[in-house]
C-alpha cells in the first residue's frame, strides 16, 4: 500500500476526511503504527487503496463535534419578543469551564439591564495586542413544526450537523476552543481572547455593553458568523424609524374641520424619496451588489374611513447606509428634514426608533487582519448583507474581520446546518491567525 505522509488532523469521520482532502485517509492514535508521537491530535496519511478506512482513534475531533452539539442542545434564544426571549447563562457556564480547563482567564459579565444574560471574555497570555475569536451566544427563534430535525439535537447526518446555532453561529466557539487549546500561555507573544456576546439577534445588547466600557480586547478581531469561510470586511448598516403624524379627524364634508394626517404624509414620503435620491448621488460603493444606500417605504397606516378626516398616520422606514454614514447623522438629517417641511402647520410630527440599529461596518482592505485571513483562506476580502457586532469592535480600536463557516443561507431556516467539511479547515485557519497574531513572531 503506497501511504503519503503523515498528517495532523481532527477529523469527525473517515468519510469527512475523504471528502475534505479528497483522498482516502487512515487515523490513527499518535505515536501507534509509526505515526509521530506526543500529541492529543490524530494523524492521517493518504493511502492508495480507499477501503478499509479503519479509525483507531478519533478523540479530540469527537470531542469537539460532541462539544458543538453540547452548545446546540441549550437552548438561547433572543428575541425582543418576550414570549421567545430566554437567558444564555449556560451557554456562558459552559463555555467558561471549558476555558478555564486549557488556561485561560474568564470573566463573565452579565448585562446590566438584564443579569440572566451575560459576555464571557476568556484571555490567554498578556500583552498590548493580540486576537479576538468572537462570537455570539444567542439564536433566533425556531419554528419546530417546520425542521425535519430536532432544533437541538445536533443530528449528524448527511455529513452535516444540523441544528439551531449550528452555523449561525454556537460552533464557530467550539471550534475556537479546539483551535485555542494547540496553545499556552508561554506559547504566546500576544493575549489570545475568546470572546462569547449575549443577544446579537435582538438588541446587540452585548456588544453595546462591550462598546460602552470603552476597553478594547485586542488589536485584531475575527467574528465567525458564518461566510462560507471567506473573509468579510464590510456591511451595510440598519436604521429603522416610525414617523408619526397626528392631526384632528372630522367630518369629510368640511376640510376646516379637521387636519388630515394622510394628507401630510403625502408631503412625508415626496420628501423622504428626494432625499433618497441625494444620498443615493452622494454615497456609492462599487463593492456591494446595490451600489447606494437604499430607503424603502415598508408600512403605513392612517384613519379609518372615506367620510372621515384622516386623525392620525403612521409610516415605518427601513434605510441601510453605506459604511461612512452614521446613524446618528442619519437620524439628525431625517428629523431636520421632516420638520421643517411641517413647521407651519397643525399636524404635529414625532419619530420613534423601530430597535437600535447597526451602524454600517468597514475595515480597511490594509488591516494586517483582513490581509491575514485573506492569505489563510485564499479569497479576497468581500462583503454581506447582514449586520454585525463588528462596528462596535472596530470602534474599540479592534481591526474586525467577518469569517466563520457554514453559510448565511440555511442560518435563521429551519434545518440550520453546519457541513462537517467545513470543521478541519476552519481549524486550520484560526490556527494559522492565532500563529501570527499572538505567536512567538507577534
Ligand atoms: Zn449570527
Amino acid at each position: 500500500m503506497d501511504k503519503g505522509a503523515w498528517r495532523q488532523g481532527l477529523g469527525i469521520s473517515t468519510s469527512q476526511y475523504l471528502q475534505y482532502k479528497d483522498s482516502a485517509a487512515w487515523l490513527i492514535t499518535p505515536g501507534a503504527n509509526g505515526a509521530p508521537a506526543g500529541s492529543t491530535s490524530c494523524y492521517y496519511r493518504a493511502v492508495t487503496t480507499p477501503s478499509p478506512v479503519k479509525i483507531i482513534m478519533l478523540t479530540d475531533s469527537s470531542r469537539l463535534l460532541a462539544r458543538i452539539r453540547q452548545l446546540i442542545a441549550i437552548p438561547s434564544v433572543s428575541s425582543v419578543s418576550p414570549q421567545f426571549d430566554q437567558s444564555n447563562r449556560a451557554v456562558i457556564d459552559l463555555l467558561a469551564t471549558w476555558l478555564e480547563e486549557i488556561g485561560f482567564a474568564v470573566r463573565v459579565e452579565p448585562l446590566l439591564e438584564r443579569p440572566d444574560k451575560a459576555n464571557l471574555i476568556a484571555t490567554l497570555g498578556a500583552g498590548p495586542g493580540g486576537l479576538v475569536l468572537a462570537g455570539h451566544t444567542d439564536t433566533v427563534p425556531f419554528d419546530a413544526g417546520r425542521w425535519r430535525y430536532d432544533p437541538f439535537g445536533g443530528t449528524v447526518a448527511n455529513e452535516r450537523v444540523y441544528g439551531l446555532g449550528s452555523a449561525d453561529m454556537k460552533s464557530f466557539l467550539a471550534l475556537a476552543i479546539a483551535a485555542a487549546r494547540e496553545f499556552s500561555a508561554r506559547d504566546l507573544r500576544q493575549p489570545l481572547v475568546i470572546l462569547a456576546t449575549a443577544d446579537e439577534e435582538s438588541s446587540m445588547e452585548g456588544a453595546r455593553a462591550l462598546a460602552a466600557a470603552g476597553k478594547p480586547l485586542g488589536r485584531h478581531a475575527v467574528i465567525g458568523e458564518p461566510t462560507d469561510l471567506k473573509p468579510v470586511r464590510m456591511h451595510k448598516g440598519i436604521l429603522m424609524e416610525a414617523i408619526r403624524l397626528d392631526g384632528r379627524s372630522g367630518h369629510s364634508s368640511n376640510p376646516a374641520l379637521g387636519a388630515s394626517a394622510l394628507e401630510g404624509m403625502y408631503l412625508v414620503i415626496g420628501e423622504l424619496l428626494r432625499w433618497r435620491g441625494e444620498l443615493q448621488a452622494r454615497y456609492r460603493n462599487p463593492l456591494f451588489e446595490v451600489e447606494g444606500p437604499t430607503l424603502n417605504l415598508g408600512h403605513i397606516h392612517g384613519g379609518d374611513n372615506p367620510n372621515r378626516i384622516c386623525g392620525d398616520c403612521e409610516l415605518y422606514i427601513d434605510i441601510r447606509p453605506l459604511p461612512g454614514m452614521t446613524l446618528a447623522e442619519l437620524r439628525e438629517a431625517l428629523h431636520g428634514r421632516l420638520n421643517g417641511l411641517l413647521k407651519d402647520g397643525e399636524l404635529k410630527l414625532s419619530f420613534k426608533p423601530l430597535f437600535a440599529g447597526i451602524e454600517a461596518m468597514e475595515t480597511p482592505a490594509t488591516a494586517a487582519i483582513v490581509r491575514a485571513a485573506e492569505a489563510l483562506t485564499g479569497a479576497p476580502a468581500g462583503v454581506v448583507g447582514f449586520g454585525t457586532e463588528g462596528p462596535y469592535l472596530n470602534a474599540l480600536g479592534m481591526e474586525t474581520v467577518i469569517l466563520g463557516p457554514g453559510s448565511i443561507d440555511c442560518a435563521h431556516q429551519p434545518d440550520e446546518f453546519l457541513p462537517l467539511a467545513a470543521i478541519q479547515p476552519t481549524l486550520d485557519i484560526l490556527r494559522g491567525l492565532i500563529g501570527q497574531f499572538c505567536g512567538k513572531t507577534a
